[in-house]
């Protein structure tokens, strides 16, 4: 059974099929690329054939590369993995490259027969990189289809020539939304951006591309011909100085250098212009080495593309009948509430969303029309659409109407006793199968879990503000929770399109527990007399999405004091964080609550903009004369977060590392170029970490004590991947 078919048609037309068996969507394998290669090599040499048409038996064209091959490249490259990486390439853009010059005479271009690619749909990564070395890129008018190369997004970059191609047909200005940004566009999108040249109704896609082929057409690319010159200017031309500099500013300024496939690919791009095409392949070539090399691009395709998609897709559900939630009652339409309303019915689920005033149920349920309208001025959904997911949510004060719904999500104010009472006055009304989730965020489930008369069917499901952004949901068991509840839970999550992780309830579970010590190591920074914007910059170069200081002001000061008390209350004479605490509560004492009072550790302008750091810190933590460098600052920070995760795995709270690395990077932005905490503390080795451990503890605390996990690691030389991962557990 081989992925591409070919059969030549009576008017001498090659058509290539590429249909991978059971699969829904084409995937690029190693094994597939000889056989393309192979039909390609039969065409051209075949006096019967005028031209080849390369086509899809799917209704899509190809999802790319598997990813699951791009992850393991490197493993699997030999003993000089670069050399072999490299040479691997080169055949690669030896394949794609005698499609492009189809035999055509190497000086005159003369000969050569016509290769048009015919998209049904999708048609990504390797994908489009075939397409464009074809000579005419046909797509069906489906709206629904996604032409582009994404990437980017999973830490690598287009390395099968479309960096090389895209840039010199569309110019670095054209194309660098697609590259840098991984930007996906539909046909008529992809036609007016210049991607693919012709976009025909569905049913005329191999006719249309069959005619072009037998018109005896044009087929030398332009970078081809004498006297090419990239559109919108090379590296030195004027125009296209210009856009270098600014792309090379725009890459800097939103990785901040964290994410080495951007630099890559700008590097690409570059020196690619400066020279012959096939030299730009080669450089292509390097760089995409380069970054298949560096340990970040495998943890980011493992834990960003194959374990997010595995945990999506139910890794860790317990196995048990489907579970699909019908109607949800949700209870407290405050900001999560209104949130998680919004996402129920964007799914098709039913709702019932519950208040203690109906005006404050009407406002919760504002928020979905609010949603929708700004999705309709945007083109994005439409009137009736609107319509129908209104219909769908039902803002009442009245607790009968959550007859019916086989799952509730509690998001009532965070109070034992509130929650309590919510709780007996739902099981009054539903009935015995319902599952009861709460969306608390500081309080224990299993306390919680005291007021259920059935507490197997009581679970935590911790969403992430603002809900309808945010990717990850947390789903929290208790002792008592039963598989029925977790499956419920996951079940939802899927309906919702979100990702999910399933821990174990302990303080602040996961997320919270590894974020917290973050925002406080940076606190605590700023007692010691550490340059505040040297904090927030060397956060800002770990890829951190935000500094310590500005998490604080956009989550609140006052809650920073609320989480606080709650936890020196609970903990007492064990609590650690004092130094902290005199300087939130010095700032909770200035009213410079964080962003809802426009003053925080940053200043703000009247419209709620970030002005820069406030100077007036200083008068109360005098900025040191001797600074600490770099490293150490973002070791600090990197340990307090990276040790937490451990710890929870050490105590439980996750049962499985993928959860911890997939659930930092979409829970709290933990930097993605690592692939998460434990792919990080791969990265650097156990031994490396244990050590500076060691440093830190004796220089900063015994907060950063290596735990006994990451020292018996150490001492065995252990990775967490090579212990914890999924085919050990599967073992
Ligand atoms: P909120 O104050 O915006 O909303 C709470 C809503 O519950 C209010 O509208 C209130 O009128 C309503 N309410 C209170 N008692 C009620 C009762 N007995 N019956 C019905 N409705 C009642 O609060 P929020 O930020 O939406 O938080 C709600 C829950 O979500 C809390 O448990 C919180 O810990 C959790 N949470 C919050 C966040 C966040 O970032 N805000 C994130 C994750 C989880």
């Amino acid at each position: 059974m081989t992925d591409f078919k070919m059969k030549t048609d009576a008017d001498g037309v090659a058509i290539i099929t590429w249909d991978v068996q059971g699969k829904s969507m084409n995937v690029m394998t190693l094994e597939a690329w000889p056989v393309l290669d192979g039909l390609i090599d039969d065409a051209l040499a075949d006096d019967a054939v005028k031209g080849i048409v390369i086509t899809s038996g799917k209704d899509s064209f190809a999802g790319g590369m598997d990813l699951n091959v791009i992850a393991k490249m490197k493993e699997s490259a030999g003993d000089n993995p670069a050399k072999g990486l490299f040479d691997g390439l080169m055949e690669s853009h030896a394949i794609l490259r005698k499609i492009e010059r189809a035999g055509m005479d190497a000086k005159t271009n003369k000969g050569g027969k016509p290769i048009a690619a015919a998209l049904p749909g999708t048609a990504l990564g390797i994908g489009l990189e075939i397409p464009l070395a074809c000579h005419r890129i046909f797509a069906a008018d489906n709206p629904k289809a996604k032409i582009g190369l994404p990437e980017i997004m999973v830490g690598i970059f287009p390395g099968m020539g479309g960096t090389t191609r895209l840039s010199r047909k569309l110019g670095a200005m054209g194309a660098s939304p697609l590259l840098l940004e991984g930007k996906l566009n539909d046909p008529k999108k992809a036609k007016a951006a210049g991607v693919v040249d012709e976009v025909v109704p569905a049913d005329e896609l191999l006719s249309a591309a069959k005619a072009w082929v037998l018109s005896e057409p044009k087929i030398v690319k332009p970078w081809d011909e004498k006297g090419y010159k990239m559109p919108g200017g090379a590296p030195y031309h004027p125009a296209g100085f210009m856009t270098f500099v600014g792309a090379s500013a725009m890459v800097n300024g939103k990785t901040q250098g964290a994410f080495p496939a951007a630099k890559a690919l700008l590097s690409a791009v570059y020196e690619g212009a400066l020279v012959p095409f096939d030299t730009a392949l080669k450089i292509e070539a390097r760089w995409f080495t380069n970054v298949l090399m560096n340990p970040s691009s495998s943890a980011m395709i493992r834990s960003l593309f194959i374990n997010k998609e595995a945990l999506e897709k139910g890794a860790n559900r317990p196995a048990i009948a489907d579970q699909k939630v019908q109607k949800v009652g949700v209870i407290g339409a405050g900001m999560m509430g209104a949130g998680i309303a919004l996402v129920s019915a964007l799914a098709g689920i039913q709702v019932v969303l519950i208040d203690n005033t109906q005006e404050a149920a009407d406002k919760g349920k504002a928020y979905t029309t609010a949603h929708l309208d700004k999705g309709i001025a945007r083109k994005k959904t439409t009137p009736e659409k609107k319509e129908t997911v209104l219909g769908l949510i039902n803002a009442t004060t009245d607790y009968a109407a959550l007859a019916g719904c086989d799952l509730i999500v509690e998001a009532v104010f965070e109070d034992v006793g509130v929650k309590a009472e919510v709780t007996q006055k739902v099981q009054a009304v539903v009935g015995p199968d319902c599952i009861f989730a709460t969306n608390t965020s500081t309080l224990p489930i299993t306390e919680l879990a005291k007021a259920s008369n059935d507490p197997e069917k009581f679970i935590g499901i911790h969403f992430f503000s603002p809900v309808d952004k945010m990717l990850l949901v947390e789903i929290i068991k208790c002792k008592e929770t039963g598989d029925v509840a977790v499956a419920k839970a996951l079940d939802f999550v899927r309906q919702i399109r979100k990702t999910p992780i399933v821990v174990n309830d302990e303080r602040f579970f996961y997320a919270n527990r590894c974020i917290i010590p973050y925002i406080n190591e940076g606190i605590r920074m700023v007692k010691e007399g550490v340059e505040p914007a040297l904090i927030e910059n060397a956060a800002k170069l770990l890829g951190m999405p935000l500094g310590p200081l500005q998490l604080v002001d956009e989550t609140s000061v006052d809650l920073g004091v609320k989480i606080a008390k709650a936890t020196k209350a609970a903990m007492g004479d064990d609590y650690p964080d004092g130094e902290v605490d005199d300087v939130l509560f010095w700032m909770f004492d200035q009213n410079r609550l964080g962003r809802k009072s426009n003053s925080g550790f940053y200043d703000y302008d009247a419209k709620g903009k970030r002005t820069g750091l406030w100077e007036g810190l200083a008068t109360q933590y005098p900025v040191a004369d001797d600074q600490p460098d770099l490293t150490t600052v973002q070791h600090r920070l990197m340990f307090a977060q990276v040790l937490e995760a451990v710890r929870a795995l050490e105590e439980n709270v996750l049962e499985d590392i993928r959860e911890g690395d997939v659930g930092a990077i979409l829970g709290w932005g933990f930097a993605p170029w690592s692939g998460g905490p434990f792919s990080w503390l791969d990265i650097i080795g156990a031994p490396y970490a244990a050590e500076r451990c060691d440093q830190l503890t004796e220089e900063f605390g015994a907060r950063f004590t290596t735990p006994a996990l990451l020292r018996e690691m150490a001492d065995k030389s252990q990775a967490f991947y090579k212990r914890f991962g999924q085919d050990t557990k599967a073992a």
